[in-house]
């Protein structure tokens, strides 16, 4: 099985004005493919190139030393990608309630206090990387991390992830990170994020 770049269940344009349409569309194309390109290239002919995406990042630290590099970035860039094209919609499109809103309430104390926690980690990763809602241990958390690592490596579950690397972002916002991560809250797809949570707490 060799992985490939998953359509995207809207247009390039669709969160404009928060996400340009060219980031989106060389985002997608270019840098998403890349990490495609690179993570067949490296497992084919090995034992693990039936492995699916989370069975790969998942067992990281178990893959012989040289499958592992690769992986870690070129797997983690395909799963953290994924992963984040599905988190994002069309602005107005869904709405945060029900469950995860009642969760993130309990957890952080407010919406806001959870965003503020979001937007921090993400503006404190230093270099590329990502910052995290993710269930860890049974109970919703923020983190960040570095390059393409993913939390699934850790055990964690991502629920939503917002990337920052400056590919991400650059062409509108250059380096006006914390802006680009106040305005991803326009762009988030709250439906996917609540099943990802549903489907995390069945196990
Ligand atoms: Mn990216």
């Amino acid at each position: 099985m060799s992985f490939s770049l998953p359509e995207l269940k809207y247009a390039y344009n669709a969160l404009e004005p928060y996400i340009d349409e060219t980031t989106m569309r060389i985002h997608h194309t270019k840098h998403h493919q890349a990490y495609i390109d690179n993570l067949n290239k490296a497992l084919e002919g090995t034992e693990h190139a039936g492995w699916d995406i989370k069975r790969l990042i998942r067992n990281l630290p178990d893959l012989p030393e040289n499958l592992r590099t690769a992986v870690r970035n070129n797997g983690g860039g395909h799963y953290n990608h994924n992963l984040f094209w599905e988190n994002l919609g069309p602005v107005g499109s869904s709405k945060l309630d029900g469950k995860l809103l009642d969760l993130i309430n309990e957890t952080f104390g407010s919406f806001e206090q959870f965003q503020e926690l979001f937007e921090n980690a993400g503006k404190t990763q230093f270099g590329s990387g990502w910052a995290w809602l993710t269930l860890a241990d049974g109970k919703l958390s923020v983190e960040k991390t570095a390059n393409q690592d993913s939390p699934l490596t850790n055990g964690h579950v991502p629920l939503l992830g917002a990337d920052v690397w400056e590919h991400a972002y650059y062409l509108k916002y250059q380096n006006r990170r914390p802006e680009y991560l106040k305005n991803f809250w326009k762009v988030v797809n709250w439906q996917e994020v609540t099943r990802r949570l549903e489907s995390a707490m069945q196990g």
